[in-house]
């Protein structure tokens, strides 16, 4: 068993808020702390996570108010309890993986040391066909985890990454902003969130040592990290834009202590940035006004990305997100969401206009 390395001076810092930090995840990065030895935290430049960042010291609400922890500003917000007693199933799902993804790790914490890489040949088509039998609308691409893409004051155990996509279905979506949007974004949340955790044992009973990581549980910036994995392309709604359902996904990755398979890396999905050029229409349509039409850096030289940029104002997002439990509308407007043959179809666009 490891010894803690207590001589070690902290290199996190417990600032995310209770009120988006689990008790699991708060236990997580306190043990975290025991051995900053081991765990592959988040770079000195990494941005804070979008919710937490709502709820941190660090948030300057636009009012230009100060700030106070006992009363953070976007709590005054009020999610709509009506709304959310209709989806109490669906909750109950989301905490039961979010819970059970840390208490599968929970192991590991004592353990930590690297074990040596042996190779698994073969591995990567026995868990896609694992994933195709059990489930029709998942996808995964494998990666490495740059540092900058962890959140401030966060770590995960191991540095590579598969990431995990689940499909939104078309129908729901276009209800956005209806509750019936906001319950498919949920429904996918809890459903993913139990994909992930299936994966990860998978992957444990072959002998990869791995974490998961619930959709809700945000340790890292999953659409950049599907788009450097080739899984897609970041859109200007700051969503991951994939050839077969558009933004119609929502995302979970599984951490992983060696690169037991090939980087799935590749930008062939960047033209999908001069299409939005020609588009905007989620910037157009965002009932909150919080897509911008120029892109802000949130941080420079991220290995294999280059610039993480966005044009996300996260504030006037999570106001109307969180009244509609979900809002989605730019998922709904973006025409890539049609699915079939629009990514071929709107790549000749871009192409005509470049030739
Ligand atoms: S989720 Fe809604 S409020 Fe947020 S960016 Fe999309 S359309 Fe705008
Ligand atoms: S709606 Fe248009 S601008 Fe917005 S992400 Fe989709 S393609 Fe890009």
């Amino acid at each position: 068993m490891t010894k803690p390395t207590t001589d070690s001076p902290p290199i996190l810092e417990s600032r995310s808020h209770p009120f988006f930090t689990s008790k699991e995840e708060q236990r997580y990065i306190a043990l975290g702390h025991e051995y900053p030895d081991f765990i592959y935290p988040a770079h000195p430049d990494a941005v804070q996570e979008g919710f937490a960042y709502l709820f941190s010291a660090g948030f300057r609400p636009p009012s230009g108010e100060d700030f106070d922890p006992d009363n953070p500003p976007m709590r005054r917000m009020g999610i709509p309890r009506r709304k959310m007693i209709g989806m109490i199933g669906i909750f109950r799902k989301i905490m039961k993986g979010m819970r059970q993804s840390w208490e599968d790790i929970e192991p590991y914490f004592g353990q930590l040391e690297p074990t040596p890489f042996e190779p698994k040949p073969g591995l990567w088509e026995e868990l896609n066909g694992f994933i195709q039998k059990k489930w029709k609308d998942v996808r995964v691409g494998f990666t490495e985890l740059p540092q900058q893409m962890i959140f401030k004051n966060k770590f995960t155990l191991f540095r590579y990454a598969l990431i995990v996509s689940q499909e939104m279905k078309r129908d729901k979506i276009d209800k956005a902003p209806d509750l019936t949007a906001g319950k498919e974004v949920m429904r996918v949340y809890g459903s993913l969130g139990l994909v992930v955790n299936d994966i990860a044992r998978w992957l444990r009973k072959q002998g990869v040592r791995c974490q998961s990581n619930h959709p809700l549980g945000g340790l890292t910036n999953t659409p950049t990290l599907a788009g450097k994995a080739g899984m897609g392309w970041q859109g200007r709604s700051g969503l991951l834009i994939t050839p077969e359902f558009g933004p119609r996904v929502r995302l979970a990755p599984v951490f992983i202590e060696h690169p037991y398979f090939e980087f799935t890396d590749h930008r062939d999905h960047d033209w999908i940035e001069a299409y939005c050029e020609l588009c905007q229409r989620c910037e157009r349509e965002c009932p909150g006004q919080a897509i911008n039409s120029e892109k802000t850096v949130a941080i420079d030289n991220v290995p294999g990305i280059g610039a993480l940029r966005t044009c996300i104002d996260r504030i006037r997002c999570f106001e109307f997100f969180s009244k509609t439990l979900g809002c989605s509308v730019c998922v709904k407007v973006c025409p890539f969401s049609e699915g079939g043959d629009i990514y071929e179809r709107l790549k000749a666009v871009v192409q005509k206009r470049q030739d």
